[in-house]
């Protein structure tokens, strides 16, 4: 099944409180569908979608049988638009709503209803978002704006203030893991989860990707720096071919863990508490201002990945692996 046509079981209040406004005739002409990614708010937006431009909707959902159930199923609905970046990254510029204006100018063409689904309220440019006010306050006779709002990045205030908001939560986390572990085992859905802050949909990627078990090597990577049974060059070697983003950002996760755990020797405050035994050695052996210097290194060159600058992944991640090594040689000095 495809994204675009899938429910998730998380979704079940959500769905059932926009069902019952539809019924009611009281579902606002913009709502900001938001949450942390990894929920399927595309696919929760697609699904309300489709469902009022359904032609004979069943009692929850689209029919998927009529005529616009198929165009919809087809992607070739003249009612419905979908608007985002043209690239991952980019802003959805001013131009974009334009052409969305003289759509909508014209009358629905299947009769119904029509809705526009904005993949990224957040990445609205000024502009944009300034054009797409106007929208909002008229959206005209049967009009749905369903904007996505990816927590934590902020949508403009103008904007927000001109929508209803609809939050889609992050599922408990037995929910999550029964869900996943149709795919895995329970184990595996556990640390997958953990990775991706309890997103399902997030987790699963992350699975498919086998991002565990290259977390996992980069443990035993790192505890063998620490023993002195790897060199940081030898490390350095495979962690050049990783993706970067990735691995610094995990490896800030854990050294911020590091820090509180150094801090208030509480285990009960660390987010990667599949890590506590190593991170406790860790902390035990090493100088906060030293653990302080490593988090900085590691923080500033993520932030040039994200700006997309050259880097020379051997010498980073050797350089920062160096620290890593003299981390625990730092605690005896004192
Ligand atoms: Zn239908």
């Amino acid at each position: 099944m495809s994204q675009a046509a899938s429910s998730y079981p998380w979704h079940s209040a959500q769905w059932h409180q926009v069902m019952t406004m539809v019924k009611q005739q009281r579902l606002p002409h913009a709502l900001l569908v938001g949450g942390v990614p990894g929920l399927g708010k595309l696919a929760f937006a697609r699904r309300l979608a489709a469902t009022l431009l359904c032609q004979q909707p069943i009692e929850t959902d689209a029919c998927r049988q009529c005529k616009s159930c198929q165009l919809m199923a087809a992607a070739s609905h003249p009612d419905f638009t979908q608007l985002q970046p043209e690239e991952a990254g980019k802003a959805i510029v001013v131009n974009a709503v334009r052409k969305l204006q003289t759509a909508l100018a014209n009358t629905a063409q299947q009769g119904g209803a029509r809705v526009v689904i904005i993949n990224g309220a957040t990445d609205l440019n000024l502009n944009a978002a300034n054009a797409l006010l106007k929208q909002l306050e008229e959206p005209g006779d049967n009009c749905y704006f369903l904007l996505l709002h990816q927590w934590p990045k902020p949508v403009s205030a103008t904007v927000t203030s001109r929508c209803q908001k609809l939050d889609i939560a992050v599922p408990t986390n037995a929910d999550a893991v029964s869900w996943l572990s149709q795919g895995m085992d329970a184990e595996t859905a556990r640390q997958v989860l953990l990775l991706a802050s309890g997103a399902p949909l997030h987790a699963l990627a992350l699975f498919e990707q086998k991002a565990h078990e290259v977390r996992r090597q980069m443990l035993v990577q790192l505890t063998a720096i620490l023993r002195g049974q790897q060199t940081s060059l030898e490390v350095a070697e495979s962690w050049k071919k990783l993706p970067l983003a990735q691995t610094f950002t995990w490896w800030v996760e854990w050294l911020n863990d590091l820090i509180k755990l150094k801090l208030t020797q509480d285990d009960s405050c660390i987010i990667n508490t599949d890590l506590l035994k190593l991170l406790q050695a860790v902390a035990q052996r090493s100088d906060i201002a030293v653990i302080y210097q490593l988090l900085d290194a590691v923080t500033q060159q993520l932030n040039y990945v994200h700006q997309r600058r050259n880097l020379n992944p051997q010498m980073v991640c050797e350089e920062l692996l160096n620290g890593w090594y003299l981390l625990v040689r730092s605690g005896a000095k004192q």
